[in-house]
């Protein structure tokens, strides 16, 4: 089965000597090509949400399914390799390598995996195209617009083909127009590709315009 699906995942932190539970016997899934937006108050657990979807961190238990291979049970150079071949992530701040490019920063990853320099930077290149950059190709995150910068984020997370995007607050930083415009480009390339999309935001008229909601508060969502 394709798309993301979390089952009875539970995480808790400890902070001194009580007991965080963040992800409280959370189950969940959304099938490719939906978008999803993950609302829920500071401070819910939405990053770390995000990053058990993403197999950045590893849920306490429960299982994580994406595009049908459970996690859980791999090792940590499987899961790893798992993320690279099928997730995406954008986050809030974009988190781009400030002594690199654009177009290096979209380049990185791929190599990462092992492609030619030469097909890395064609792939690159494009990506920037779609995104509406292939003027800014190399200029550094900081000389380029907040926009600018999260529109190389999101040429970033997909640099690899994912299948499953995940999006912290990704227009969060922005002003409303800047992210009204960054949140259109998500929408046309997560439909354009298919992708299965979980975005956790903060802006309500944005969720609204995804297919689904997903109110998440102690530690579950409904
Ligand atoms: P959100 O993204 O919804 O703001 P987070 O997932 O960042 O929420 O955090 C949820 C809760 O877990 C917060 O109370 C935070 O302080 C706590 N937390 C997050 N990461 C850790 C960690 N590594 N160790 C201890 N507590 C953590
Ligand atoms: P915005 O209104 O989207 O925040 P800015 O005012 O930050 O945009 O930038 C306007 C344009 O100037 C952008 O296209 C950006 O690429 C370019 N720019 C901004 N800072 C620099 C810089 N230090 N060097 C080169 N170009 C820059």
């Amino acid at each position: 089965m394709k798309g993301l699906a979390l089952v009875s995942v539970n995480k808790a932190y400890k902070q001194g000597a009580k007991e965080l539970h963040v992800l409280n016997d959370v189950s969940f899934d959304i099938k490719p090509g939906e978008l999803v937006a993950l609302i829920g108050p500071s401070g819910a657990g939405k990053s770390t949400l995000l990053h058990s979807a993403g197999l950045l961190e590893k849920p306490d238990s429960g299982d994580i399914l994406v595009n049908g291979t459970p996690s859980a049970s791999l090792s940590d150079k499987n899961r790893t390799a798992l993320r690279r071949d099928t997730i995406g992530f954008v986050y809030q701040y974009h988190h781009l390598l400030p002594e690199f490019s654009a177009v290096e920063n979209v380049i990185l990853p791929q190599m990462i995996t092992g492609l030619s320099r030469k097909k890395a930077h064609k792939r690159a290149s494009e990506l920037l195209d779609t995104v509406g950059l292939s003027e800014r190709m190399s200029h550094r995150p900081a000389e380029l617009s907040g926009g600018e910068q999260q529109r190389v984020a999101i040429a970033r997370a997909l640099a690899n083909a994912p299948s499953v995007l995940l999006a912290d607050e990704p227009t969060g930083n922005l002003d409303p127009e800047t992210a009204n415009r960054v949140f259109e480009l998500l929408l046309k390339l997560v439909r354009s590709v298919g992708l299965t999309a979980l975005i956790a935001t903060h802006n309500h008229e944005l969720a609204g315009r995804m297919d689904r909601v997903l109110h998440f508060e102690n530690g579950k969502v409904r």
